[in-house]
């Protein structure tokens, strides 16, 4: 049994600011790491005398262990053990974070030095915990030890969208992640399908967005909050979106993937007399931008992974200029997306290393058609089957990123699934809302997909493009 409930997700959940280049290798590990920092300050503070000889290991297992140096992982790691914040801390203190260590040679915990250098102490390792199968592609575990005793052990996993879970540590089972469920309380329109979700919005009348702004107020967030964190998400979008078309030069990593976003605007403006190839590029360069500066590890959303975070900051973007949506349509639009992806996160997955591509990119292409529909008009019915399409022309779509890194197929992986999503809404639009493959199947069978597709296509780099 999965134990999320879709309609407990908040779209602030899902749309999380934070830094590239990957919201399940950089994000989810920076966040395990300031969880654990944090837990290491207070078992500290329990000590009447300093602990001698601290050292701490950081263990990272298959997906994690195969892509991490790519993904930025151990980086992301000293920055969080380092106590700096994704959403908040200065992105050139995160980028230094593992250079700095390195030098230091020791965390500083309070009163508290433990010996860590980056280099040795971060391990990249193999398919087996303790003998065991891991729990999750994307496994961490931490290891804290005084005289080199272990004094205190954690395990993460990193879902995806820079969502984490603990791990107990002796059945290596997942335990609940307990801010999620809450099956106590008691939503005014509860729901756990698309069938659900479309049935509460036509049995109450209620604008699709409405239904997630009510259930949200009962979860204590208020409708100023949501919106308040959702002006800020399209802020981020907006300023990634700029600084992608600005900024030129090699993406960092050793690919030499130059950057294009600038030129390729540049080109679309030259030929501003022909107003169809403008309108055919624009999507595809917004996100070339967006995932050009993720690639870059520059601050970007969630959306609802990083290597899928062009996408609907540019759907979004171009149906804005041209439809001159408000700000309030444009947050309900990101409110109706967001429960499309806490469908798929709640029934099948949102992880490259769990389900291929199709959990990332595929997702980010339904969340953007349901939500464009949403805000261009479109019924419940419609909005569904929307996300629908969204979804089952990503279906099987592999995870082989080349070297490990969020560039190649990911930028304009990016671009094409905008293009995709337009094109469905624009069916939807057209179409009375009925329609032979429902949501809920198509995500059934993504689920099923994604546990057939061969390990070597999911987020390892050891199969398909990332073979060269
Ligand atoms: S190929 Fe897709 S799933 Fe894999 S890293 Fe790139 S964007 Fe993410």
């Amino acid at each position: 049994m999965n134990p999320l409930r879709a309609d407990l997700i908040s779209p602030l959940e899902m749309f999380k600011i934070g830094i590239g280049p990957s919201s399940s290798h950089t994000m989810g590990p920076m966040l395990a790491s300031n969880q654990f920092r944090d837990k290491v300050l207070q078992l500290l503070m329990t000590k009447s005398q300093p602990l001698a000889n601290l050292q701490l290991v950081v263990e990272l297992y298959g997906s994690l262990s195969l892509t991490g140096l790519g993904h930025g992982t151990d980086g992301a790691i000293c920055a969080g053990l380092m106590g700096l914040k994704a959403k908040t801390s200065d992105v050139e203190k995160i980028l230094s974070a593992k250079a700095y260590l390195e030098q230091l040679t020791q965390l500083n915990f309070d009163n508290n030095s433990i010996n860590f250098i980056p280099s040795k102490n971060i391990k990249f390792l193999a398919w087996k915990i303790n003998d065991q199968d891991l729990p999750h592609p994307n496994t961490l575990r931490f290891l804290l030890s005084s005289n080199e005793q272990i004094i205190f052990e954690e395990i993460y996993i990193s879902i995806g969208g820079g969502f984490i879970e603990l791990i107990d540590q002796k059945t290596l089972t997942r335990e609940l992640p307990k801010d999620n469920f809450q099956t106590n309380i008691s939503l005014p329109f509860p729901y756990n399908s698309a069938q659900e979700f479309v049935e509460q919005c036509m049995n109450s009348k209620l604008k699709p967005w409405n239904i997630v702004i009510a259930n949200m107020e009962i979860c204590g967030i208020s409708e100023t909050v949501l919106r308040a964190g959702l002006k800020d998400v399209l802020r981020v979008f907006n300023e990634c979106i700029e600084n992608g078309l600005k900024n030129e030069g090699i993406l960092p990593g050793g690919l030499n993937v130059k950057r294009r976003a600038k030129a390729l605007y540049a080109k679309m403006n030259e030929n501003s007399s022909n107003k169809s190839l403008e309108n055919e590029l624009k999507p595809s360069v917004y996100a070339i931008a967006v995932n050009e500066e993720n690639a870059a590890g520059g601050r970007v959303v969630t959306a609802p992974t990083n290597g899928s975070s062009g996408l609907i900051p540019a759907v979004f973007r171009y149906l804005q200029e041209q439809n001159n949506l408000s700000l309030d349509m444009l947050q309900n639009g990101l409110i109706v997306a967001s429960v499309i992806g806490a469908l798929v996160k709640t029934h099948a997955s949102i992880s490259g290393a769990e389900v291929g591509c199709q959990g990332e990119v595929g997702t980010s292409c339904a969340m953007a058609a349901g939500g464009a529909c949403a805000m261009l008009g479109g019924n419940p019915h419609q909005i569904e089957q929307a996300a629908e399409i969204g979804i089952e022309h990503h279906l099987g779509l592999t995870c082989d990123p080349v070297m490990g890194l969020v560039q190649v197929p990911c930028i304009e992986r990016n671009a094409m699934g905008a293009v995709k999503a337009l094109n469905a809404v624009a069916l939807a639009l057209a179409c009375d809302g009925q329609h032979m493959v429902s949501l809920d199947k198509a995500l059934k069978v993504m689920k099923e997909t994604g546990l057939d597709m061969n390990q070597k296509y999911k987020e390892t780099s050891t199969g398909g493009l990332a073979l060269g």
